[in-house]
Formats: C-alpha cells, sequence, structure tokens
C-alpha cells in the first residue's frame, strides 16, 4: 500500500488501495491535478466507475460526486448523467467514467454510443491488458504474445486499437498516453474540458498480473503499443461537431410545440379507502384485462387514491394468459406487487391457470372477494366467489372490464360514476358498451 498525499479532491488521508507499482495510483494522482489545474468546482464533477480495481476510486474522492456501476456499463450510466445535466440542469457537470481495459471490452458499444452522441463525457481507460481483479484473464485491449492467466502461451490476438473504434465513432478528443508521462495530467485536463466527447486510453502495468508474467518494465509499454500498431499522444482534437447538448437544443427543442405534452390527470371526487385495496385480475390476453387494470386506475387517480399496476403476460403476447397486479391505496405505495389480495378477478381459464402457476392462491385469505366467469371451476377451499356470467353477459373481449366495474359498484370503491366516464372515454355510450344482460343481470 502506498500513501497518498491529500489535496484538494481527494479524501483527505487516503491510501491507495493498489499493489505496489501499480499504475492505477499514477493514473488517479494525475487525474486529480488534472482537475485541481482546471479549478473545477468539485459540486460539478461527477466520477463514475466501473467494475475492477480502477473501480476503487470513489472512494478516494470524496470531494466529488461519485457513481459505482455495473461492468462496463459505466460509460451508459455516465451520458445519461451528462444528458440530464445539460439538457436539463445546471448544465456545468464534468462527467468521468474510469473505466479498466476489461470494462470498456464488455461495454464497448456505451463508448461508442456516447462517442457518435458527442455527449460530453470523458472516458478514461486504465489499460494493464488484464482483467486485473479477477485474477489476470485476457480482454480485447491485450497485445499479441502478452501472456496472461487464460493465455499462457501468449495472447494469439492482437490488442484492440479503442482509440481507432472512438475515431470512427466520431469521437472529438482521443489520446493515448502512457500512466507515467509527464504530460499526462495536461492531456487529461484537454480532455476533461474538450466540449465533447474525449477518451483517453493510458497504458499502464497491472503488477500483481502483468509484470510477473511477462517480464515487463514500465519502459516496454511504448514499444508494446508500437508492435501493436497504436498511435501514442494526443490523436484526434476536433471540435468540429456539436456538443449533444447544443444539437438537442436546435434539433429538438426546436420543435418543442409539435411535441403532445402529457395530459396529466386531475382529481375529481373522493374514494371511500380507508386503507389500501390489493386487486389481482387475470385473464386471457387480447381481452382486455390489462387495458381494464388502467381504466381501474385511472378512475382511481381521479378519486384521490394512489395507484400501481404490475402487468405480467407471456413473451407471446397475444396468446396465453395476461395478468395485472393493481393496488389502490390512500397512502403512499412502496412496493408494486399485490402481497395479500383484497380482490381477485378471473375471466378465463388461462388466467386462472396462471394464477395457480404463480401461487397466487396463497396471497389470498377469508376475506378476499374472488369474482369469476361462471365457467372457471374453483376447488371448494372455502373461497368466497361470486361466480358471473361475464363473457356471456359482457363479452370475452369486455368480460374483465364488466367484473372490474361490477366490483366497483359493489364495494364501493370510489364513485362508480368515475368508473363509467373513463370507459365511456374509450368505448362510447355506457349503456351500449356491455350487452343488455350485463346490466338486467346484476343491478
Ligand atoms: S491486481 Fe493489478 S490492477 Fe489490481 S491493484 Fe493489483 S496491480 Fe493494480
Ligand atoms: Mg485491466
Amino acid at each position: 500500500m502506498e500513501a497518498q498525499e491529500t489535496c484538494s479532491y481527494m479524501t483527505h488521508g487516503a491510501v491507495m488501495p493498489f499493489c505496489k507499482g501499480c499504475g492505477h495510483s499514477n493514473i488517479l494522482k494525475k487525474l486529480n491535478d488534472a482537475m485541481a489545474s482546471l479549478k473545477l468546482d468539485p459540486e460539478d464533477v461527477c466520477l463514475v466507475t466501473d467494475i475492477g480495481c480502477i473501480g476503487l476510486a470513489d472512494a478516494l474522492f470524496d470531494k466529488v460526486h461519485t457513481v459505482h456501476t455495473t461492468h462496463g456499463r459505466s460509460t451508459g450510466f455516465a451520458t445519461g448523467l451528462a444528458v440530464a445535466d445539460k439538457v436539463l440542469a445546471s448544465r456545468k457537470m464534468k462527467v468521468v467514467v474510469l473505466i479498466g481495459d476489461g470494462g470498456s471490452m464488455i461495454g464497448l458499444l456505451h463508448i461508442v454510443n456516447a462517442a457518435l452522441m458527442n455527449v460530453d463525457v470523458t472516458v478514461i481507460i486504465a489499460n494493464n491488458f488484464l482483467f486485473g481483479m479477477t485474477g489476470g484473464q485476457q480482454s480485447s485491449l491485450t497485445p499479441e504474445h502478452f501472456v496472461t492467466l487464460t493465455t499462457p502461451f501468449g495472447s494469439m490476438n492482437p490488442s484492440l486499437d479503442i482509440c481507432r473504434i472512438a475515431d470512427a465513432s466520431k469521437g472529438g478528443f482521443i489520446a493515448r498516453k502512457i500512466a507515467t508521462d509527464k504530460d499526462l495530467t495536461d492531456v487529461m485536463a484537454k480532455a476533461i474540458s474538450f466540449d465533447g466527447f474525449s477518451l483517453v486510453e493510458v497504458l499502464e502495468l497491472c503488477t500483481e498480473h502483468g509484470t510477473k508474467r511477462n517480464d515487463l518494465k514500465g519502459g516496454m509499454l511504448a514499444q508494446m503499443a508500437e508492435h501493436e500498431g497504436h498511435e501514442l499522444g494526443i490523436i484526434k482534437e476536433n471540435s468540429l461537431r456539436k456538443e449533444f447538448s447544443r444539437k438537442y437544443e436546435s434539433d429538438v427543442q426546436s420543435h418543442t410545440g409539435e411535441i403532445k405534452q402529457p395530459a396529466f390527470i386531475e382529481q375529481e371526487s373522493l374514494h371511500n379507502l380507508t386503507k389500501a385495496a390489493g386487486i389481482i385480475i387475470s385473464g386471457s390476453a387480447g381481452e382486455r384485462v390489462q387495458s381494464s387494470a388502467a381504466m381501474l386506475c385511472e378512475a382511481a387517480v381521479r378519486c384521490g387514491l394512489n395507484t400501481t399496476q404490475k402487468n405480467d403476460n407471456p413473451v407471446t403476447q397475444g396468446s396465453g394468459f395476461s395478468l395485472s397486479e393493481v393496488i389502490l391505496s390512500p397512502d403512499e405505495i412502496n412496493y408494486t406487487g399485490v402481497s395479500r389480495a383484497s380482490y381477485v378477478i378471473i375471466s378465463s381459464e388461462a388466467g386462472l391457470k396462471e394464477l395457480k402457476a404463480q401461487n397466487i392462491f396463497k396471497r389470498i385469505d377469508n376475506d378476499t372477494v374472488i369474482i369469476t366467469d361462471e365457467s372457471i371451476e374453483l376447488s371448494n377451499n372455502g373461497y368466497n366467489v361470486i361466480s358471473l356470467p361475464l363473457r356471456k353477459a359482457c363479452g370475452a373481449d369486455k368480460a374483465t372490464l364488466g367484473a372490474v366495474d361490477y366490483a366497483i359498484r359493489m364495494y364501493g370503491l370510489f364513485p362508480h360514476e368515475v368508473f363509467k366516464k373513463v370507459i365511456e372515454k374509450k368505448f362510447g355510450q355506457y349503456e351500449t358498451i356491455f350487452k343488455k344482460e350485463f346490466l338486467t343481470f346484476w343491478f
């Protein structure tokens, strides 16, 4: 372990957690110096780290924002952060990704996409030619003949030139440096201040797995790059393309008037619930199960309730079952699944089959009301079942809607008038939506 002197962006008294001689220490010190040379407000910096030894940087930089992400996805997260900041917030955020060669291989398309977008993100690739944290396995950036845990006789492949990929993806600032280069700080500072996508690949040594197997010294990194045909230095510095948020402003926001604004649902009535009600609605695909649940939710919101709807259906969306779990609650809802059902609606055999497959009958009790089509046979387990000719009276396509309508009328969750208005918006006059029998059977 190496002691680390304190500085403005780093955790006071931080100790580098890396193996002795690991290039990561150098990279992070120089990154810190680069940010300091730019006098960045720590509030306006976000480091996005990837999985791997370099991802341990989070704990070393407690003055700036940090996000530790899943393997390879750091550039994707950074892209989202940068876009959100530039389009919606301060426009000042500098987002810097710290990723290893392994992560950059796993998340290569995120890097390509960030470069294509020209989003204001700096990607620093700590390239020690292998997956260090997991024992020294080969990555796509492992040079030919380089010995790793998984290439004991040397890699048979040449290494990927990620700088050329970034160039082909129209990235504006691209550099390949060595971790011990004196001007690495300046190059990183240039990359961070570049208005658009920038990438700095930094060649370095993993002393635990790289140097032990390859008899390498730092001075040989330049030779390795040359052997691979990989250019060193600042490869490209071209700010001809507009940074993404500026392009967004000119290309998208100029069409703002044409974009349909979301319609907010206004409260128009009061509900009758004193506690949350879980409603499980099941039936067949194509029979408006999930849209009936959505109409129930809309009407509930119009009555001042909080609602959630969790849908399920097989990948073959037009066949098999269709299921919705709805929660209506006067209070905030923190979990979208129904743990105990107040009402269960089963409008077809396919719905029943899926409820059984998902063990949903374990989520009911003696107070649960089960509304089924008369064709459904439930074994006599003491369930509180109301069997109705839903399919006959409402038609197959509106059997579920009829059952929801029935539940609202019979159990007074909120005024039926509101639900009526919601379904009329979609289907026209209420009296003509269902078959005549629906109205005469039950009311
Ligand atoms: S395993 Fe390799 S990359 Fe990880 S800290 Fe040690 S030397 Fe650095
Ligand atoms: Mg690595």
